[in-house]
């Protein structure tokens, strides 16, 4: 029997030559090799949070499912921190560090990688803000790219920079590096009552409430990734949808010319890494922004 086990990053793959992806052909060793190689990018936004884990142990065509905890098996380079959730209990949360942890996770099935927008070490202090552009389906991508171009316009106005991520879906993640001074309460306040000024000041165009029935023709703008537990897709991960496309971070300049969500590959997500995308540093949400935002709001 051919051996079909293979070594990646220190850690033992096996069924390596297992199909994930038919389309382009990824197996489970490509897999664990393209994340090996995206490692140093993917780990200056993922290391150190706490993750949920879309795991597909059988590729596209078998099941999926969700994994926030560590499981049976889990090879100790996946590390565990213990989260008090709501229920007051404290809870294991899967986290890495290194390569090695990225690739134990693909080990297990991993496909996508979803990160909480805090770090182990603060986790009530968040230190990114998403804004998820979700679209009707009647929509093209232009719709979408416009929106984000003008979120970034909005943001810059109310002095806050941002940069720009192709879900791998149909949509563009707008994110803000923040320092870890404010709380959950004024960053999810914050998120929401900007999507709410976008959806006030064009009802045509977009929509708060993510109620699929009020989405008709227009773009929810997902504020909700912008609480405690809640994840967003990690960028450089690759998308368990057909075509294997990455969520790619892109530059702002750069964003005006494509056409699609998923346009980027695992090669091509690797030959980009972080070129052309200039991510500004960590920003202070003050306690005067979200009434700078409800104060537009009220003008309308
Ligand atoms: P798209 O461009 O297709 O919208 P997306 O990654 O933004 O791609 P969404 O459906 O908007 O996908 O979901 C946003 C995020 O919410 C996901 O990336 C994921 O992190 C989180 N999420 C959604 N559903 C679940 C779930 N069942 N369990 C855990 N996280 C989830
Ligand atoms: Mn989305
Ligand atoms: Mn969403």
């Amino acid at each position: 029997m051919p051996d079909d086990s293979e070594t990646v990053a220190g850690i033992a793959i096996s069924s390596a030559g297992r199909v994930i992806f038919d389309d382009p052909p990824l197996t489970k060793g490509d897999l664990a090799r393209y994340y090996d190689r995206i490692a140093p990018a993917m780990l200056e936004e993922i290391a150190d949070r706490p993750l949920s884990l879309l795991r597909l142990p059988e590729g596209m065509a078998g099941e999926r499912f969700f994994q926030k905890h560590p499981g049976k098996g889990f090879p100790a380079s996946l590390k565990v921190v213990e989260i008090a959730e709501s229920d007051g209990a404290r809870h294991p949360y899967v986290y890495v560090t290194d390569a090695a942890g990225i690739v134990a996770a693909v080990q297990m099935g991993t496909v996508e990688f979803h990160v909480w927008g805090a770090c182990r070490d603060k986790l009530d202090r968040p230190d990114r803000l998403v804004f998820d552009f979700d679209p009707d389906e009647a929509l093209s991508f232009a719709d979408v790219r416009q929106a984000a171009l003008d979120l970034r316009v909005l943001l810059a106005d109310l002095g806050l920079a941002s940069w720009a991520m192709l879900s791998g879906g149909k949509g563009v993640h707008v994110i803000v590096p923040l320092k870890r001074t404010a709380g959950w309460d004024r960053v999810k306040l914050f998120a929401r009552g900007v999507a709410t000024l976008m959806a006030q000041s064009q009802p045509a165009r977009f929509v708060a409430e993510m109620s699929k029935a009020k989405r008709k023709g227009r773009i929810f703008i997902d504020w909700l990734r912008n609480e405690r537990g809640a994840t967003a897709i990690a960028p450089f991960s690759v998308r368990a949808r057909p075509g294997a496309p990455v969520a790619c971070p892109v530059g702002w300049d750069e964003l005006p010319e494509i056409t699609t969500a998923a346009a980027f590959s695992t090669v091509a997500a690797l030959e980009r890494g972080w070129s052309g995308v200039d991510r500004p540093p960590p920003q202070t949400l003050s306690p005067g922004i979200v009434d700078a935002v409800e104060a537009r709001r009220a003008a309308l």
